[in-house]
C-alpha cells in the first residue's frame, strides 16, 4: 500500500484548476476528509448546483476534459440470482433467454466497433455457462486480434473462473455491492449474502483485478440515511471506481409498482462519490436517461468520467432487461453528442491501459477502514 499525501482542494474558481496537479496517476489522492452528509445526498436547487459544480471541478482537476469511452456487449441474460429490482431474475419466466455466439460478437467488435472505443465491457447475468462458452473464447480472440482493454461484469463466480478470465486477458472486474446494508441486501434478494459479496470484491482486488463496484440509489423505502451507508461501504473497499444506478421499477419484477428514484439522489450520489474519491473512475450510466431527459449529460456534469456505448447485437438487446423493456440505448452518436455538449472530449487512451500505467506508478486501490466489513 502506498502512503498517500492528502491534497487540499480549492473549489472557488475554475482558475484554481490550473494550479492543481495534472498527472492522472501520481498518487491515489482523495479529497481531504470529504464524506457526504445526508443533506448533500438530498440536495436540490442552489445547494445541488454547488455540489455538482464542486464535483465537476474535482473531475477536471484530476482527469482534465477527457472521458473514457467503453463499449458494452451483453452476452447472456440467463441468471441464477433473483434480485427483486432486476427483470433478469431467475423467477421471471416471461423473459426470453439468450446466450450470444462468441464468433458473432468477435466479428462485431473486431470489424465494426466505433473508432472512439478503447475498452470493452463484457456483461451477463450470473451465468457460469456463458462465462465458459462465450466470454472466455471472446476475450481470448479480442486479446489476440485487438489492443482493447477488457472489463467483465459477470457476478459472483468461483476463484477458479476469476483466474481463467484474468489469464484470458481481462483486467477490470465490475461487481456491484448494490445495497450498503446487510438487512436490505437480503430484503432485495441481491446475490448471495452481503458479506459474501464484499468478500469477493476484496478477493478480486487481492488477486490483481482493478475492481469497480456500484450501488442503486432510490430503492423503495430507502432513506437518505440508507443511501449514506453505501458511501461507508464504498470507501471501505479496495476499489478503482464506483457507479450509481437510479432505481427504475423493472417490468416483471416484485418492485414493478415501485416509485422510480428521485433524480436528485443518483446525481447527488455521483457528485458525492467524486468529492470523496477524486481519483475514481465514475461512469454515467445509461439508466440516468430513463429518469430524466438529460440525465446522462447531467451525470457527466456531476463528476462522471466514463461513458459506455451499447454494442449488443440488436436482435437480443431487447431481452437484456435489468430495468424495463423500454431501454434507453446509448449509441455511439448519442454518447459522442453528450460528451461534446458538455464540453468534454473522448479519451484517446483506454481505461485498462490507464490502470496499468497507474499501477506502474505504484498506485493501488485503497480502502479506508471505517464502518462496513
Ligand atoms: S441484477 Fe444481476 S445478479 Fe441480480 S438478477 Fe439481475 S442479472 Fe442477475
Amino acid at each position: 500500500m502506498v502512503s498517500e499525501k492528502a491534497t487540499r482542494i480549492c473549489f472557488q474558481t475554475d482558475k484554481c484548476i490550473d494550479s492543481w496537479p495534472r498527472s492522472n496517476f501520481n498518487s491515489g489522492v482523495r479529497s481531504e476528509d470529504y464524506f457526504p452528509a445526508e443533506a448533500d445526498l438530498a440536495a436540490a436547487g442552489a445547494a445541488q448546483m454547488d455540489l455538482h459544480r464542486r464535483a465537476a471541478l474535482a473531475t477536471r482537476a484530476r482527469f482534465g476534459r477527457e472521458v473514457f469511452v467503453r463499449a458494452v456487449v451483453e452476452v447472456s441474460n440467463f441468471c441464477r440470482e433473483n434480485c427483486t429490482y432486476c427483470g433478469m431474475r431467475r423467477d421471471n419466466r416471461e423473459l426470453h433467454r439468450f446466450r450470444a455466439r462468441h464468433e458473432q460478437l468477435a466479428e462485431l467488435l473486431i470489424q465494426h466497433r466505433p473508432a472512439s472505443v478503447t475498452d470493452i465491457n463484457i456483461q451477463a447475468g450470473e451465468d457460469p455457462v456463458a462465462v465458459r462458452e462465450v466470454v472466455l473464447p471472446l476475450i481470448r480472440t479480442l486479446r489476440r486480434e485487438t489492443s482493447l482493454g477488457v472489463s467483465v461484469c459477470l457476478g459472483t463466480l468461483s476463484p477458479e473462473l476469476y483466474g481463467e478470465l484474468q489469464s484470458a486477458g481481462a483486467s477490470i472486474y465490475i461487481i456491484k455491492f448494490e445495497v450498503g446494508d446487510a438487512a436490505q441486501y437480503k430484503k432485495f434478494e441481491a446475490p448471495g449474502t452481503f458479506a459474501e459479496r464484499l468478500r469477493h470484491i476484496r478477493l478480486l482486488a487481492e488477486t490483481g483485478w482493478n475492481v469497480s463496484s456500484g450501488f442503486i440509489a432510490g430503492l423503495p423505502g430507502q432513506t437518505p440515511g440508507d443511501l449514506l451507508k453505501n458511501f461507508e461501504v464504498a470507501r471501505s473497499l479496495p476499489l478503482h471506481g464506483c457507479s450509481v444506478s437510479p432505481f427504475i421499477p423493472g417490468n416483471e419484477t416484485p418492485l414493478a409498482d415501485g416509485k422510480p428514484a428521485n433524480p436528485c439522489w443518483p446525481l447527488n450520489s455521483i457528485a458525492a462519490l467524486r468529492l470523496m474519491r477524486p481519483d475514481w473512475i465514475i461512469p454515467a450510466v445509461s439508466a440516468l436517461n430513463l429518469m430524466e431527459t438529460d440525465g446522462y449529460r447531467h451525470g457527466l456534469r456531476a463528476g462522471a468520467n466514463l461513458v459506455t456505448m451499447n454494442l449488443t447485437p440488436a436482435e437480443v438487446r431487447g431481452d437484456y432487461v435489468i430495468y424495463k423493456r423500454d431501454r434507453f440505448i446509448m449509441t455511439e452518436e448519442r454518447v459522442l453528442a453528450a460528451i461534446e455538449a458538455e464540453g468534454l472530449v473522448p479519451s484517446d487512451g483506454g481505461l485498462a491501459d490507464f490502470y496499468r500505467r497507474r499501477r506502474a506508478h505504484g498506485v493501488v486501490a485503497e480502502a479506508v477502514s471505517h464502518g462496513a466489513n
